[in-house]
């Protein structure tokens, strides 16, 4: 069902708080940010906003702060702040609090046109979702109470309430659920980065045009378990790369050198390759190498081979890639996540890398996701040829599992 976006609720004249997700990547030494793409996705549900005469309180998170307040310096959004201002040509007032006495005096004083940003909203206590009391079951009462009171001091700051923090979509926090709570259902909405996310999930799961490839690799299969069993009765094809090829590997009986493996998984592989047939596709073959001894260079093993002691599975092979590049060009959908190998190591980024340059190839719908996923994506400089890079890792993958987010369900449907 689609949700109630920026274009259906009336944000005239009003206050609009909008929960974005500027939690961007920062040079551990100067602090300077590395890389805006955060920024600049959320440019055009802000200057919507600001065209409809409205003004902008804007909240986001950044980095982990521990409460430390000289710990958490770097996580202060001044710099944030200074590159928005930059990127949508206005000024915009940076305040250090977030619901403090200079938030409360700055957004009293917007203006339509106007922008405030919040300082980091997860140096405030209320922010997180209260643990759960493993005695009563319940959440611990005074973490539910300052939760509940800091929701209620953010909106008080503003009139509407938009949602356009894809990244943060399955976390609970304040910002993201209790905070839209305190509004009418007629002031709550997603902006057009989430709209977009959604689009590309509902293309995926519920109505995807076939023949529908998914490629996973990455470092561990049982993190990707629910991601593989909510896809297998979609796809036609499930494509395997990465490090979890050697679990299936160990399941085919074959030896798997040094590479990383989950022996406890082994039967869960099993019944994986019995149940789903020929969908699920293996490497036919597979690059591996020494770790610590470079100088060893790289052998090229068959995938019903074993491979040698000491030796460890680094990427999918050359046939491989051609087989599966052919797979994904000729895909009407594909969705790709976990890089093919160990992409940060030369030459096994080989792997992702023609992979990547097969989903530009292809004339289908072609979505990645995944922390390293889109980084690897983006490396490749592939970003602006797939149809569409996931601003939420963890957001995307838990949707493609197929979880319900609270933060979308408190927005109402159109
Ligand atoms: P994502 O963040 O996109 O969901 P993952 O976190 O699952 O992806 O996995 C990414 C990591 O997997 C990368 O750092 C990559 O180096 C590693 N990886 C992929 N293949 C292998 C392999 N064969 N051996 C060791 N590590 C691997
Ligand atoms: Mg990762």
């Amino acid at each position: 069902m689609a949700k109630q976006t920026i274009r259906d609720i009336d944000l005239k004249g009003k206050k609009v708080l909008v929960r974005v997700d500027f939690n961007v990547p920062q040079d551990k030494k100067t602090g300077a940010i590395s890389d805006d793409r955060r920024i600049r996705a959320a440019l055009p549900t802000l200057q919507y906003i600001l065209d409809q005469g409205a003004s902008l309180i804007l909240i986001t998170h950044l980095g982990r702060p521990t409460g430390d307040p000289v710990a958490d310096q770097p996580y202060r959004l001044d710099e944030v702040g200074r590159r928005l201002a930059e990127l949508i040509g206005r000024p915009v007032v940076k305040v250090n609090d977030t619901v403090g006495p200079e938030a409360r005096n700055a957004a009293s004083q917007l203006k339509p046109g106007g922008i405030v940003l919040l300082e980091n909203v997860r140096f405030n206590k209320g922010e997180k979702v209260p643990k759960i009391d493993p005695k009563t079951g319940k959440p611990d009462e005074q973490a539910l109470a300052l939760h509940r009171e800091f929701a209620a001091a953010l909106a008080a700051l503003g009139e509407a309430y938009v949602n356009d923090a894809f990244g943060t979509c399955h976390r609970d926090e304040a910002s993201m659920v209790a905070l839209p709570e305190q509004f009418p259902p007629d002031c709550r909405a997603i902006g057009f980065l989430v709209e977009k996310e959604l689009q590309i999930l509902n293309d995926l799961l519920a109505a995807p045009k076939h023949p529908f490839v998914a490629l996973m690799g990455g470092a561990k299969v049982s993190t990707k378990l629910g991601l593989i069993q909510n896809l297998l009765p979609r796809v036609d094809h499930l494509l395997i790369g990465g490090a979890m090829t050697y679990t299936f590997m160990l399941a085919q009986g074959r030896k798997t050198g040094a590479s990383l493996v989950e022996p406890e998984l082994v039967e869960t592989a099993k019944s994986l390759l019995e149940t789903a047939g020929a969908k699920i596709v293996l490497p036919k073959d597979v690059v591996v190498g020494k770790a610590d001894d470079p100088s060893a260079g790289t052998q090229v093993i068959e995938f019903g081979q074993d491979i040698p002691d000491g030796w460890e599975g680094f990427d999918i092979g050359p046939a491989t890639r051609e087989h599966y590049a052919a797979i994904v060009r000729s895909a009407a959908t594909v969705v790709w996540n976990g890089p093919m190998g160990r992409f940060e190591v030369k030459p096994f980024d080989e792997g992702t890398l023609a992979i990547a340059h097969a989903l530009t190839e292809c004339p289908g719908i072609t979505a990645v996701g995944g922390g390293e996923t889109a980084e690897a994506v983006e490396k490749l400089g592939a970003a602006d040829k797939v149809s569409h890079v996931s601003t939420g890792g963890g957001a995307f993958l838990e949707a493609l599992e197929g979880k319900q987010f609270n933060s979308l369900r408190v927005i109402p449907d159109r």
